[in-house]
């Protein structure tokens, strides 16, 4: 079991930012890169509002340079994913998918994760490949000439919309309810957009499929329609579509604290004010996971450096730095 003053979970904006920090105050940092190496910005397309980019930068080449930047300072990163943390042992307890790791202490990063629409069918076939996804960047170019849906009015939603013009021949974006929540300058955007075709008022009630035959013989499930309801009148209906792209917000990824960590009523972590400590003692908390508020990059950013400065002077305060 390999000891480390301090580790950090997850590698987005905060967990990076968390590494940089820890590893030029000589902390040594080891960081696991979790199921989604680099975070939710390696899904997205262009980043335009992070400082220091006024041409915009590309979310995967954003999280590179971080990537980069704290291996330069003597960071560990392993490709792992944490599957338990005992938090209630000194020093701390990690069990990831490929070993036992000891820590003084945790910075914890793990971000949030898109949320399924709750009606089961689209989160299967988004793992069977069956037409329907989370991410435009990763999936858009298989709608090449296709109609498709986006479901959602956020910034997101109304994002992915309108890089999803660049394959698919029309892109329903399908809101619940008659304004969106996206800021005016994307939604000005997307609206403009010809190819987008605005669906109000309307819930998803189903995802509807088709059984087609692969020339293997293999029998695969395609979306061909979803089934909609007017959240208006109730009225029920068909949008025949061959992609469906679900945009609907986040979740915190906070399973492996559930019973150790407070969290409020959505699972976000609850940190003390104006800080990123827990109520654990050398346990720090950035990012995402525990801001519902402002979830940018540059904020997760912010969060991480803060946690980085609070677990020093933690570890210093305990002896534990040298
Ligand atoms: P948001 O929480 O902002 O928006 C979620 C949208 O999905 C809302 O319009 C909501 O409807 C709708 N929704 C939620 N649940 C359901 C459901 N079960 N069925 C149907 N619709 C549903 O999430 P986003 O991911 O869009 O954005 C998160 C944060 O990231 C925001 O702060 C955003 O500004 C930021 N962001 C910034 C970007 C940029 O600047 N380039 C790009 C992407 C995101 P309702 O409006 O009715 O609540």
């Amino acid at each position: 079991m390999s000891h480390h003053k301090v580790v950090v979970i997850g590698t987005g904006p905060a967990g990076y930012t968390a590494a940089l920090y820890t590893s030029r105050a000589n902390l040594a940092p080891l960081v696991f890169e979790g199921v989604q190496p680099g975070g939710q910005l390696t899904i997205t397309t262009e980043v335009e509002n992070f400082p220091g980019f006024r041409n915009g930068i590309a979310g995967p080449a954003l999280m590179d340079e971080m990537r980069e930047q704290v291996l330069r300072f003597g960071t560990t990163i392993k490709a792992e994913t944490v599957l338990k943390a005992d938090l209630q042992s000194r020093p701390f307890k990690l069990t990831t998918d490929q070993g036992e790791y000891t820590a003084d202490a945790v910075i914890i990063a793990t971000g949030a994760s898109a949320k399924w629409l709750g009606i089961g069918k689209d989160e299967q076939l988004s793992r069977s490949g069956g037409g329907v996804s989370a991410c435009a960047t990763c999936d858009g170019f298989f709608f090449r000439g296709k109609e498709i849906a986006v479901v959602g009015g956020g910034d997101t939603a109304v994002e992915e919309a309108t890089f999803l013009t660049k394959f698919a021949s029309k892109v329903h974006l399908i809101h619940r309810r008659d304004k969106l929540r996206a800021s005016k300058a994307m939604q000005d955007r997307a609206l403009q957009n010809e190819k987008i075709h605005p669906i109000w008022n309307k819930g998803v009630l189903d995802v509807l499929t088709t059984t087609l035959e692969t020339p293997m013989g293999e029998k695969i499930e395609k979306i061909r329609a979803l089934k909609l309801q007017d959240t208006v009148d109730g009225s029920i209906s068909e949008l025949a579509v061959e992609g469906l792209f679900v945009a609907i917000g986040h979740q915190p990824n906070t399973g492996l604290f559930t019973g150790q960590l407070p969290m409020d009523e959505t699972g976000y972590l609850q940190v003390e004010k104006g800080s990123s400590r827990t109520p654990i003692e050398g346990v720090f908390a950035c990012g995402d996971v525990q801001d519902h508020t402002y979830r940018q990059a540059i904020t997760a950013a912010g969060s991480g450096c803060m946690a980085a400065i609070d677990a020093e002077r933690w570890l210093t305060e305990k002896g534990l730095a040298e």
